[in-house]
């Protein structure tokens, strides 16, 4: 895959750029623009299965994941087809009797978006999509580890009719990534991906003083009271940690669990663990395919070193098997008397899933708030009152209730603090890309009276 030097970004946000002002584009209406969308829509659809057996192949997700996803890709698209219609301005009821004051909201601009390696249709679609509907310009950067789907995508977009210069997709790694983040042309920049990128990020945005959202990682706790349902959390559970082989911002990857249920839960979670069938990631009956690198794989297995030098106790997997591919076991690790163990601490990114005992609900909520990271969270249990004090006190962007791993485009996803900033799906992600106008107009053929007052 090429690698887009300084020059292609400046070529691509300068069409962006272009484009931005362009009648071809500026001049259409919000509904044409939505029309687009629902045009990208049937496509991304009718592609799917080409597309997700292409994401496969370059990197590693298993069929099942990616047919599934992909195919509700288009509804992201959908939503947000449907919305570009409704992002409404404002009349202001304004202090002064001869003015009529009202808010437009216009497009911010060039957005330059970068997603990694893990859902890059998905994840571009909750870019696109608002950013569209909204009336900016993008110039999205592929993932260096696996580029090949978006740029099929690009075939679509072209396909679909978007005018030349509206959407540019550009391969590459850090140094492009750079050089976007960096360009003076660009207005927002809307990242996903691990927070020490996003620090570069953010100093990068400093040259051009443009907006950020930062999705970026998690230590999602995923908490089992002894009143819950515990065969439904251990299959929530093995959803939210192995699937997508544990490469998911969202991964509860911190098991809190009462300690009169513990032994109950390791059982049904290690039974489960070693069932899962390990296999070759297209063919529709893996459940747990390779993870996309090297580096991830190696980096995973020094993390779960270290854990068990700190003290954790390996329940199940820690071990790098023999042979080709760049498999890893789902992994379960015991981390009640190593609490403070790098698995709990550290985004693994891959299928380790940490376990801690706790006592009572006081105790849940300070393990569930003791870390950097505020993505997302699940509480087992048939408790509604305990639910909604759990829902309260929980500090992350996503609470989910007896259930794990839910998306949809009509709901924000994102998070505080090391998860980043800025929320994607829903009504509030298309605000965001826009910016507001206030336009005041005099209604009185008087004229204006006293020079050096101001109204
Ligand atoms: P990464 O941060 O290494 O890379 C992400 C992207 O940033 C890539 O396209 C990369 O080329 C680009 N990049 C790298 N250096 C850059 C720089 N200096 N300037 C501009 N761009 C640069 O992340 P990764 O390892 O590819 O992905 C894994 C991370 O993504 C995990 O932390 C995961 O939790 C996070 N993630 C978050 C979400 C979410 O929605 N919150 C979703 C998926 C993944």
């Amino acid at each position: 895959m090429p690698e887009a030097t300084a020059a292609d970004v400046t070529r691509a946000v300068e069409a962006a750029h272009r484009a931005f002002a362009g009648r071809d584009w500026a001049g259409l209406t919000a509904t044409a623009r939505g029309k687009l969308l629902y045009r990208l829509a049937d496509l991304v659809q009718a592609a799917a299965p080409r597309l997700a057996a292409l994401e496969t192949r370059d990197t590693g997700k298993i069929i099942r994941e990616t047919s599934a996803q992909i195919a509700y890709v288009a509804d992201y698209y959908r939503y947000y087809a449907g919305l570009a219609d409704k992002i409404e301005g404002a009349h202001l009821p304004i202090d002064k009797p001869d003015m009529e004051v009202w808010l437009r909201r216009e497009p911010v601009g060039v957005v330059a978006a970068i997603v990694p390696w893990n859902s890059q249709l998905f994840l571009s679609a909750v870019k696109l999509g608002p950013a569209l509907a909204a009336g900016c310009t993008v110039v999205l950067k592929a993932s260096e580890d696996g580029p090949a789907p978006l740029l099929e995508f690009a075939r679509l977009v072209h396909e679909a009719g978007f005018p030349p210069g509206v959407v540019n997709i550009l391969t590459g790694g850090p140094d492009a990534g750079r050089a976007l983040t960096t360009h003076p042309k660009v207005a927002h920049i809307a990242f996903t991906g691990g927070p020490e990128t996003a620090r570069h990020i953010v100093r990068a945005s400093a040259e051009n003083l443009s907006k950020t959202s930062l999705e970026l990682g998690g230590k999602s706790p995923f908490i089992v009271f002894d009143d819950a349902d515990l065969d439904s959390a251990a299959n929530a559970q093995v959803a939210g940690i192995f699937a997508a082989t544990g490469q998911s911002c969202v991964a509860g990857s911190r098991h809190l669990v009462q300690r009169s249920v513990k032994d109950a839960m390791l059982t049904r979670l290690k039974a489960k663990a070693e069932a899962v069938t390990i296999g070759t990631p297209d063919q529709m009956t893996t459940e747990v395919g390779p993870l996309c690198t090297q580096r991830q794989r190696d980096r995973i297995q020094a993390l779960v070193d270290a854990s068990v030098a700190a003290g954790a106790k390996l329940i199940t997997g820690g071990t790098t098997p023999d042979g080709p591919g760049f498999y890893y076991p789902p992994t379960i690790l015991d981390c009640t008397d190593a609490p403070d163990a790098p698995c709990v601490r550290q985004e693994c990114f891959g299928p380790i899933l940490s376990v801690i005992a706790f006592d009572t609900e006081d105790q849940a909520l300070t393990l569930a708030n003791d870390t950097a990271y505020g993505l997302a969270s699940g509480v087992f249990t048939r408790s509604l009152t305990r639910a909604h004090r759990m829902i309260r006190g929980i500090r992350a962007g996503i609470v989910w209730v007896n259930t794990y791993r839910a998306v949809s485009p009509i709901a924000p996803f994102g998070g505080h603090g090391l998860s980043g900033h800025g929320r994607e799906g829903g009504m509030a992600a298309a605000l965001d890309y826009t910016t507001v106008k206030a336009v005041w107009l005099r209604t009185s053929d008087d004229p204006i009276p006293d020079p050096f007052v101001m109204r």
